[in-house]
């Protein structure tokens, strides 16, 4: 049956011209856009010198007869539109009916192809786009393009390809990313004579990011937790806070399958991630958009990366919620580390355990502390214990220096008594979860705590620690209440040209919520006589632009709030313990609590990681007990 038409010569200009064929990676795009097109449930790759000697593709999709064989290599023929109105709600990943004459045009091209049922085949060879032979061909139904000697007659062209390495990358990733969009499809990427990938049809992204990266890989993920709202539905996986690489290798994003490039996207991206991204890093991101087609225009550039969005505020914002949200649930996974008990031998019987006092009000005890044999007490310690003592007695009283909560044994761990630098306008964080199952070993070099818990070892950085505390206690101040202000000794004056007179206007509100007094005072002049306290501002008036014109840009979507949050994350370090301060222990117990009681508990605001966990299975890979 026949389902190529021609198109009339206006819808294709409208299909906008363009060069379609860059390089190797964009012949296989379109080639496996193609089978995708065509219904196939497997598609092989197979590239020979990163794919400027010999590229083949081979699908078992729909085929077709000899008459679409012949007329798909005809300049704008396609099966997928066929008038101008149809390229208003596109549901195809092609429409422009421009890929096969133009790499055909620039190769020497063999199209085998076959309809399931046909008793025949089709088989065409073209060479530098003038058809040279069409035959019968034997081939097993669906279709197969071979494209050797890539620019064979366009030096120009040619002299651009880079390395056999790089082509080959360049394939690889485009591999990856149709293998992402489509796990419902079977994959095999053949390189050279080897079978470099083979990926089984799957019902599930998460096996198919598996058999792409690795089972461990998907311990950094996140899924996000499908949501719809009118029409628009984000799902996927995404890196978990303060997992990040140095380059956008891993942050994919497909709006309705088709893998994009958008600046849009991406600046949503960060923005969800805001202070769990290290700056200067990209996320990992396999985040799928799905949205009405008549939302979104693809005929936007020739190799189809870029889309225009219909409504991109909505889409932005819909990203950013999804992102915060997933992150947030990222929690659960470590709420569940320190909720079990931890499996310390031994320690389950009163009589060779202690409680160690807990903080809470409820009197619940937070860990059951078993009393350090022998080995571990040192010669000095006051706490030990003679042979035949009832072992429950609670920690040692000869500790004079020490609240009765340090543990005995440990007369060696605090170093100084000082206190949490915690700055005077802080209330005390928010209620401790009081549940936490974990016990303090010590801390190394005056900046790790060492901490054990139901998984095994947690390091905890105590710095990057206390500055994620500090931050989400003001950016709740912020939220709530405003963050605390201080009065200026000489309250500034200072003018704004005309347009941001108004926007002060409109949003004193917000600005007071961030700790900055400011009224009219006249024609186009403001007073200032409030700054954040937390802020050491030499410039007042210079500052206040300076916020103003952040504020501004920052996206009509986004809570003018985050502003003030990156205002705080930038600042907070400063108030925060130092690698150096050395901590007491009912000081390093209330930071870890603290900690665990934040919204993203295991990263700093700058989007490094404030915990490190090290599994049981982990050390005991390290010890060679376990292979
Ligand atoms: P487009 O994909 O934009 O329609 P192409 O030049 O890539 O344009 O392909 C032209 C037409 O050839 C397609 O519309 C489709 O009907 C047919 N075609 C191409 N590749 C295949 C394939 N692998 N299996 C079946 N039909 C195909
Ligand atoms: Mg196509």
């Amino acid at each position: 049956m026949s389902r190529i038409k021609l198109l009339p010569e206006t819808v294709a200009s409208q299909v906008a011209a363009g060069e379609v064929v860059e390089r190797p990676a964009s012949v296989v795009k379109e080639l496996v856009e193609n089978s995708i097109d065509a219904g196939a449930t497997s598609i092989e790759v197979g590239i020979q010198r990163g794919g400027m000697s010999r590229i083949r593709v081979v699908d078992d999709g729909c085929g077709m007869d000899r008459d679409d064989a012949l007329l798909s290599l005809e300049r704008h023929a396609t099966s997928k539109i066929a008038s101008a109105a149809d390229l208003t709600a596109i549901t195809t990943l092609g429409f422009r009916g421009e890929a096969l004459p133009s790499i055909a045009s620039v190769s020497r091209f063999r199209l085998t192809t076959r309809e399931p049922g046909a008793v025949a085949g089709t088989e065409i060879l073209v060479n530098g786009g003038r058809i040279e032979t069409v035959r019968d061909g034997g081939e097993a139904p669906g279709t197969q393009v071979e494209v050797r000697s890539l620019f064979y007659n366009m030096p120009a062209r040619r002299k651009f390809l880079r390395s056999e390495t790089t082509e080959t990358r360049n394939i690889e990733h485009q591999f990856f990313l149709q293998a992402l969009a489509h796990p419902a499809i079977g994959f095999s990427l053949v390189r050279g004579e080897k079978v470099a990938l083979q990926l089984p049809v799957t019902t599930s992204l998460r096996d198919r990011i598996r058999d792409l990266y690795g089972a461990e890989f998907l311990n950094d993920l996140l899924e996000i937790s499908e949501r719809e709202q009118r029409g628009l539905r984000v799902r996927g996986w995404i890196g978990r806070a303060g997992v990040s690489r140095q380059t956008r290798a891993q942050q994919f994003v497909f709006v309705n399958g088709r893998a994009i490039d958008s600046g849009i996207l991406a600046s949503a991206l960060r923005e969800g991630y805001h202070t769990a991204l290290m700056r200067g890093q990209f996320p990992v991101t396999f985040l799928f958009i799905d949205l009405d087609p008549q939302d979104v225009d693809v005929n936007v550039h020739p190799a189809k990366r870029e889309v225009r969005f219909r409504d991109p505020a909505r889409i932005r914002e819909a990203i950013v919620e999804a992102v915060q949200r997933t992150l947030e649930s990222g929690r659960v996974d470590w709420e569940r580390k320190f909720s079990a008990p931890i499996p310390t031998a031994g320690a389950t019987t009163a009589a060779t355990s202690v409680l160690v006092e807990g903080a809470s009000s409820r009197g619940s005890p937070w860990i059951e502390r078993p009393i350090p044999s022998a080995p571990e007490i040192s010669a000095r310690s006051s706490t030990r214990q003679s042979d035949g003592v009832e072992a429950s007695r609670p920690t040692a009283p000869e500790q004079p220096s020490l609240s009765q909560s340090v543990p005995a044994g440990r007369a060696d761990f605090p170093i100084r008594p000082q206190p949490i630098v915690t700055p005077p306008y802080l209330e005390p964080a928010a209620v401790p979860k009081d549940d936490q199952q974990f016990q303090i070993i010590g801390v190394l070099n005056r900046l790790y705590v060492l901490m054990e818990n139901s998984d095994g070892l947690v390091l905890v950085d105590q710095h990057a620690a206390h500055e994620r505390i500090l931050f989400e206690e003001l950016r709740r101040r912020m939220e709530e209440q405003g963050v605390p202000s201080q009065r200026m000794l000489l309250p500034q004056i200072f003018s704004l040209p005309p347009r941001d007179t108004e926007w002060v206007e409109r949003n004193a509100a917000t600005l007071q919520k961030m700790g900055i007094g400011i009224e009219s005072f006249g024609a186009n002049n403001f007073r200032v006589d409030t700054l954040p306290a937390f802020l050491e501002v030499a410039d007042a008036a210079d500052f206040l632009r300076r916020v103003i014109d952040e504020l501004k840009t920052t996206s009509r979507s986004s809570s003018p709030l985050r502003l003030g949050e990156d205002m705080i994350a930038k600042t907070v370090c400063r108030h925060a313990v130092r690698a150096n301060d050395p901590l007491r222990y009912p000081e390093i117990e209330k930071l870890i609590r603290d900690l665990l009681a934040c919204d993203l508990p295991y990263c700093c605001p700058h989007g490094r990681p404030t915990m490190i966990q090290i599994s049981h299975a982990e050390l005991e890979k390290k010890f060679g007990r376990k292979v």
